[in-house]
């Protein structure tokens, strides 16, 4: 069946509000080791099997939230290092002031109590498979299932061996693709920017979200616009387009911002000198002024200490799990869900949120004693923004289906939209809030206006 926009557009509002059944912060995140806690963590005994899913992002909100309602039996634990939830969805507003900061700003203790599960503010640091212990900053944690949902973290590697050169990228020109501080950088950056050339890039890979840094680049032009500042977007692409949402983006890059955007695909970063702020390609020196690299991304750092991570078609070192199940290869009681999955759909928050009903359910059914069921799709929904002042946006929904042929997971209904101009542009833009509000319900039981 082929879907409208406008069915596909209630699809996902549908699908939202049928999940929600429910300072700034960010708690120094503890570089994972494998080193055993001295102590329990304190967590009252179980009464039935413990579930601990570690990561308190999109997959791991949805993954502790829908055990909890398919499992009742179950006790549920949250281990997450960060004290704040700040959402990435939304925040490419929130940097050019169209929403603040409380709209993409949660608390744990919400979710956890909304929810029935328990939130637990720790750094997972390892796991004892054996024995079924997760090692956290503040103890262990014995477990009956492990679910893993770490999100990503940056691979630098396609860039710089030199550690130094690392450091200085993450510190003076953080990606922001990762919620919390690298976003206030950022936004202090554009902010601050009296003009010349602001470069952002794109990876190559499956990275978090694809169009997001298009969406960032046509935000941060409009802002230049909209505040008279001479100012250039420089994005450099390492894909041979523009990965999602081409003709949406292409023709506002070309109608809205052909002053304000300069688009180069094929740029594959060769050399960075971050002292003459030049960047080189195969074929081409580009100088900047300020900048924002985004490299390419690879599993969260947790999968490798924890001896579940793999290399992948995509990306390094992801979840090793069976693609239909979620269960790590030779451990059916521990999972790796979120952007950490090593199979191809869209790094989204839709995705993840989606995918965490379905996988808990698979887990749910285990601990109910049920027959197993079979992999359900994850539905991707994206709405980007083209424009800030006023609000333009396109949109992609889609499911997944196994293509045994190219042996991978592909798009199987999607729908797009991709004219921001007029009524139905405008329309598209409102659909980001709701969508985000309908989230937020689902995850923490209540949204902000
Ligand atoms: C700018 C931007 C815009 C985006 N826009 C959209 C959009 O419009 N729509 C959409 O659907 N998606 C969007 N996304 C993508 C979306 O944010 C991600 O796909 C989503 O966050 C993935 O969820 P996750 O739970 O896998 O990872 P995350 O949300 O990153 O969560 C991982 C969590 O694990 C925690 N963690 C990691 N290691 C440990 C450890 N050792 N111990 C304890 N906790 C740990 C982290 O602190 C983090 O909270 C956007 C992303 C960005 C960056």
């Amino acid at each position: 069946m082929k879907l409208s926009r406008r069915d596909a557009l209630k699809l996902g509002g549908t699908f939202a509000a049928a999940m929600a059944v429910g300072g700034t912060a960010e708690a120094a995140e503890a570089t994972p080791k494998a080193t055993a806690a001295d102590s329990q963590a304190p967590l009252p005994t179980p009464k039935g099997p413990r579930v601990v899913v570690v990561g308190g992002g999109w997959s791991g909100l949805s993954m502790a939230k829908y055990t909890k309602l398919f499992a009742p039996t179950a006790e549920v634990v949250l281990v997450e290092q960060r004290d704040v939830f700040i959402s990435c969805p939304v925040s490419n507003m929130w940097l050019v002031d169209k929403v603040d900061l409380e709209f993409i700003t949660h608390d744990y203790y919400q979710a956890a109590q909304h929810h029935g599960y328990s939130y637990f503010h720790a750094a997972a640091t390892g796991v004892d498979k054996a024995n079924n212990t997760l090692h956290t900053t503040r103890g262990d944690i014995a477990y009956d299932y492990l679910v893993l949902a770490p999100g990503i973290d940056y691979d630098y590697s396609f860039w710089t061996d030199d550690p130094a050169v690392e450091n200085r990228l993450r510190q003076e020109y953080p990606a922001a693709f990762r919620p919390g501080s690298e976003h206030m950088t950022l936004k202090r950056k554009i902010h601050n920017f009296k003009g010349g050339t602001f470069l952002l890039t794109v990876p190559g890979g499956n990275y978090r979200c694809l169009p997001a840094p298009y969406e960032r680049a046509c935000l941060i032009a409009d802002y230049f616009k909209h505040n008279g500042i001479k100012g250039k977007v420089l994005l450099l692409d390492e894909n041979n387009d523009i990965t999602i949402k081409a003709h949406g983006f292409h023709t506002a890059f070309e109608e809205l911002y052909k002053e304000y955007i300069v688009y180069e695909p094929n740029a594959v970063i060769e050399a960075i000198d971050l002292d003459k702020k030049q960047v080189k390609t195969e074929f081409d020196t580009f100088a900047f002024d300020d900048a924002s690299f985004y490299p390419h991304v690879r599993g969260g750092r947790l999968l490798e200490v924890c001896g579940v991570a793999k290399d992948t078609v995509y990306n390094r070192l992801e979840g090793d799990i069976d693609p239909m199940t979620y269960e790590v290869r030779g451990h059916p009681n521990i999972y790796v869900t979120g952007d950490a999955r090593p199979t191809g759909f869209s790094k989204s928050g839709n995705t993840s949120l989606s995918e965490g009903q379905n996988v808990a359910k698979m887990l749910a059914a285990k601990i109910n004693k049920q027959a197993p069921l079979k992999w359900m799709s994850p539905v991707t929904l994206c709405i980007s923004a083209v424009s800030a002042f006023p609000e333009h946006g396109i949109f992609i929904h889609s499911e997944y289906a196994y293509n045994p042929k190219h042996k991978q997971f592909e798009f199987a209904t999607p729908v797009t939209d991709e004219h921001w101009k007029g009524k139905e542009g405008l329309e598209n833009a409102q659909n980001i809030y709701g969508w985000a509000k309908a989230c937020y319900i689902d995850m923490f039981g209540a949204a902000k206006s």
